[in-house]
C-alpha cells in the first residue's frame, strides 16, 4: 500500500455504473413537461418507434420498467399454468421473478465459464432433469452486454418446444452473427419471440425507469399494449357489447366507452420519460464507443495483474459493455472480496458484484436444495464490477488500475 494518504477523489468512479444526461436531454424533458401530455402521449409512439429502428424490430412496447416489460414478457405468452421457464442462474433476481409472477416456476441452467451467458449445452442439461414437457420457456440473458448464442439455444427451444424471452437489460447495442456472414443487432428477435430492455440509470441508455418489450409478432405486440394498459379496448371494431357501445340514436361508439378484454396493469411509461429515452437513444452510439474504449483500456492495464482474470469476448459478437466484471483471485491476494471492496471504497471506487446465483436466494434456495451451477457460482466467488460508464475516461480507468495494483504489492 501507498500510504500516501486519500488521493483526490474522482466523482466518475463513486459507482460501477452512472447515467450521462447532457442539455440535450434536459431540454427534451422540459418540452414533454409543457407539452399537452405527460403520459399516454406521442413521446411514447416516437421512442418505439426509435428503439424498434435501432433493434430492427418491427414491434417496440414502452413499459414502466425493465421488471414490468419481463412481466408482460411471461404475461403476453399465456403459458399452462405451472410450466417451467428456464433462466440462466447468473442474472438479476427480476429474469426469474417475472415467470413467477405469471403463474410459471423458475429453474435455472449453468453458464458458460468464457461469457457468463447460457448456451446450448447448459440449456440441455437444465431440460435433462425435467419430465419431458414440462418446460415451456427459456429467458436467455446477454450477461454484462455480452450476447448469448441465440441461434444455438433457439435450436433447442424450437426442437423442445419452448417460447423464448431474451433478456436483454444488458446488451442494448450488442450485436451476434446472423449465420449469413452478417451481424444483427441485439433485440432484432430473429432467435426470439420476445426481447426485453431495462432503461435504468445505469443501463446504456436511461429513461430514469423504464423499459421495453420487443418482438415480431404483431399479435404478442397488441397483446402486450393491451396487458401494458388495463387490458382495455377502445377502437369501434373490436369492441364486443355493441349494445352498450355505440349510440343507438347515431350508430357512432360512445364516447365515453371502453371495454376490458384482459387482466391488465398499469405498466405504462410517462411522456417526460419516453423523451429523455428518445433522447439518450441518438446518444448510444457514442455510449458504445466511450464503454468500449474503456473496456480496452481497463484490458490493457488489468493484463499484467497476474491475480485478475479479464472478460472475453466470444469471436463474431459485438460486446455492448453494460459491466466490467473482472475475477480476482482473492485466495492469492490473502483478502476476502469484502476486504477489497473496502480498499477501494476508501479511494472513492464504487464495485458492485453481479450477481450472488439467482437460486442461491433464499425465496429460491430451499427448491434447489442438492442442486448446483458450478460455473455460475465460480464467476460469483471471484467477480467484481468495476466503474464503466460514459462520463468515465482513460484517467478514471487508471485509477481503478493503479488501486488494484496497490493489492498485489
Ligand atoms: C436491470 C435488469 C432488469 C430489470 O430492469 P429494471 O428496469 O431495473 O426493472 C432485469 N434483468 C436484468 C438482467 C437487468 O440487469
Amino acid at each position: 500500500m501507498s500510504g500516501t494518504g486519500s488521493p483526490p477523489r474522482r466523482p466518475a468512479l463513486a459507482g460501477y455504473g452512472r447515467q450521462w444526461i447532457d442539455d440535450e436531454d434536459v431540454a427534451a424533458v422540459v418540452a414533454a413537461l409543457r407539452s399537452d401530455h405527460l403520459t399516454q402521449g406521442p413521446a411514447v409512439e416516437a421512442f418505439e418507434r426509435a428503439l424498434a429502428e435501432r433493434c430492427e424490430v418491427p414491434h417496440a412496447v414502452a413499459v414502466a420498467n425493465g421488471t414490468a416489460a419481463l412481466h408482460l414478457a411471461c404475461l403476453a405468452l399465456d403459458l399452462p399454468a405451472g410450466s417451467v421457464g428456464i433462466t440462466s442462474a447468473l442474472t438479476f433476481a427480476a429474469s426469474a421473478n417475472a415467470m413467477e409472477l405469471s403463474g410459471l416456476v423458475a429453474d435455472f441452467s449453468d453458464v458458460d465459464p468464457l461469457s457468463s451467458c447460457m448456451d446450448a449445452l447448459t440449456l440441455e442439461a437444465a431440460l435433462a432433469r425435467l419430465p419431458e414437457g414440462r418446460a415451456r420457456l427459456v429467458v436467455p440473458v446477454h450477461f454484462a452486454g455480452h450476447p448469448c448464442p441465440m441461434d444455438e439455444i433457439a435450436a433447442v427451444a424450437s426442437a423442445r418446444g419452448l417460447r423464448v424471452i431474451e433478456d436483454a437489460c444488458h446488451a442494448l447495442g450488442a450485436d451476434h452473427p446472423d449465420g449469413r456472414g452478417g451481424r444483427l443487432p441485439v433485440g432484432s428477435c430473429a432467435h426470439a419471440d420476445l426481447a426485453v430492455l431495462s432503461f435504468h440509470p445505469v443501463k446504456h441508455v436511461t429513461s430514469g425507469e423504464g423499459g421495453a418489450v420487443l418482438t415480431r409478432d404483431a399479435a404478442l405486440a397488441e397483446r402486450l399494449r393491451a396487458l401494458r394498459s388495463h387490458g382495455m379496448e377502445g377502437r369501434p371494431e373490436r369492441l364486443k357489447v355493441p349494445e352498450e357501445a355505440f349510440d343507438p340514436a347515431t350508430g357512432e361508439k360512445n364516447a365515453w366507452y371502453h371495454e376490458m378484454h384482459s387482466l391488465g396493469l398499469n405498466y405504462r411509461l410517462t411522456d417526460l420519460q419516453a423523451a429523455l429515452g428518445a433522447s439518450q437513444l441518438r446518444k448510444l452510439p457514442r455510449f458504445l464507443q466511450k464503454r468500449r474504449a474503456l473496456a480496452a483500456r481497463y484490458a490493457e492495464r488489468l493484463a499484467p495483474l497476474p491475480f485478475a482474470r479479464l472478460p472475453t469476448t466470444r469471436e463474431g459478437y459485438g460486446h455492448a459493455w453494460h459491466l466490467y466484471v473482472v475475477g480476482l483471485d482473492f485466495d492469492a491476494l490473502g483478502l476476502t472480496r469484502h476486504q477489497v471492496m473496502v480498499h477501494l471504497r476508501e479511494r472513492g471506487i464504487g464495485t458492485q458484484v453481479h450477481y450472488l446465483p439467482v437460486p442461491f436466494h433464499p425465496y429460491y434456495r430451499d427448491r434447489c436444495a442438492g442442486r448446483a451451477w458450478p460455473e455460475a457460482e465460480a464467476a460469483y466467488r471471484r467477480c467484481l464490477s468495476l466503474p464503466l460508464h460514459p462520463g468515465m475516461d482513460a484517467s478514471d480507468v487508471d485509477a481503478v488500475a493503479d488501486a488494484l495494483e496497490e493489492l498485489g504489492r
